[in-house]
């Protein structure tokens, strides 16, 4: 591959199909395999994921994590119930209401948060404001890791999550579009992130993982995935050449890729918000946990970056964004670097 200055750091799903993913999907193209799942592939990647996570649960393959969420938030809850979430929440705020649509009108009840992380108090104050039959009843929460801007939850504050859902009966939904980057971040085993904490559902993301497309949802709590791949089927979500959803996690979970791409990723964000936060005018306005950076910077600046090619997205988070995928390149890292550094010279 020829290495030009198209690299953007605007997010992470602007990067391509990382090796291991790629050589799965090459390997599955290798002649015919029953379609819709009844496949080696997809046995072979379910039991990826039940090793990976040490444990025994079910997994089904989305095309995105818009799907993933919505209808694992739908198999959670009535159409009477309602979904605890942060404001800045994707599904919230991203996914064109499809958790409402799937779930026939549960609603989500936001709370607002800094950083996007929810809290045992703010689940309490939401889940036990109302018990009257007027109000949908809180029956899920749904927890971002790592949230939208970048912050980790730590085991201890998923514990705390978790022993509050308990308490309230209420389940615990895990959106992990990067959820590689969370475990990264944490140097924490995937089992000891999700069940070992209580988390019920994991969308566990693989298309900013360095996969072509896909997202597995697995269901710890195995009860709770009856009848999912009817909703999945119903939803347009049943792929029919399957295996080549299936493959690329094959690929990505059996080498270590997942693990590798988002120890990259988040080294370059450090790498980057420890070179640019001390220049005049910018400031780190989230602390880095895992590979996003958002920054606030003089309007000059900002113009200056674009002028000089730079993409970057500011309607999230209130500030410039910059995401790292699992093949950012040290020296477009480096040349962002050098163009931030001249511009807030001249700014300044
Ligand atoms: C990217 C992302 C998703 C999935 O988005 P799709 O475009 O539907 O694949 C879900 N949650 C978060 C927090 C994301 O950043």
């Amino acid at each position: 591959m020829r290495h030009d200055d198209s690299q953007q750091f605007a997010s992470d799903n602007y990067s391509g199909i990382c090796p291991e993913a790629w050589a799965a999907m090459e390997m599955a193209n290798r002649g015919h395999a029953p379609a819709y799942g009844e496949d080696v592939w997809t046995q072979r990647a379910a039991d990826a994921f039940r090793t990976r996570f040490e444990t025994e649960c079910d997994v089904f393959f989305a095309f995105n994590g818009t799907a993933a969420n919505a209808l694992a938030l739908a198999a959670l809850c009535q159409s009477y119930h309602s979904v605890i979430c942060a404001d800045s929440a994707h599904v919230e705020t991203d996914e064109c209401g499809a958790p409402e649509f799937f779930s026939n009108g549960s609603k989500l009840l936001t709370v607002r948060t800094e950083g996007g992380k929810l809290t045992p108090e703010a689940i309490r104050g939401l889940a036990q404001n109302r018990n009257d039959i007027h109000f949908p009843r809180p029956r899920v929460v749904t927890i971002t890791q790592p949230t939208e801007t970048g912050q980790v939850y730590s085991l201890a504050e998923l514990q705390a999550l978790s022993a509050t859902c308990r308490e309230l009966g209420l389940a615990l939904h895990m959106d992990g579009s990067r959820f590689a980057n969370a475990c990264a971040s944490l140097g924490c085993s995937p089992a000891d992130m999700t069940w070992r904490v209580g988390v019920d559902v994991l969308c566990f993301g693989g298309t900013k993982n360095g996969m072509h497309a896909g997202e597995a949802v697995v269901f710890f709590d195995r009860k709770l995935a009856e009848d999912f791949g009817y909703r999945c089927k119903q939803a347009g979500q049943l792929a029919s050449k399957m295996r080549f959803l299936a493959a690329p996690w094959v690929g990505m979970l059996e080498s270590g890729a997942w693990l590798r791409n988002a120890v990259h990723g988040n080294a370059c964000a450090r790498l980057f918000a420890e070179a640019v936060s001390g220049l005049p005018g910018v400031r780190t306005l989230f602390p880095v946990e895992a590979n996003a950076v958002f920054l606030t910077l003089p309007p000059a600046t900002m113009d200056g970056l674009r002028a000089r090619g730079w993409r970057f997205y500011t309607f999230i988070g209130g500030g410039a964004r910059f995401m790292f995928a699992w093949d950012a390149r040290p020296e477009r890292v480096e040349q962002l670097i050098g163009d931030l550094r001249a511009l807030s010279a001249e700014a300044a």
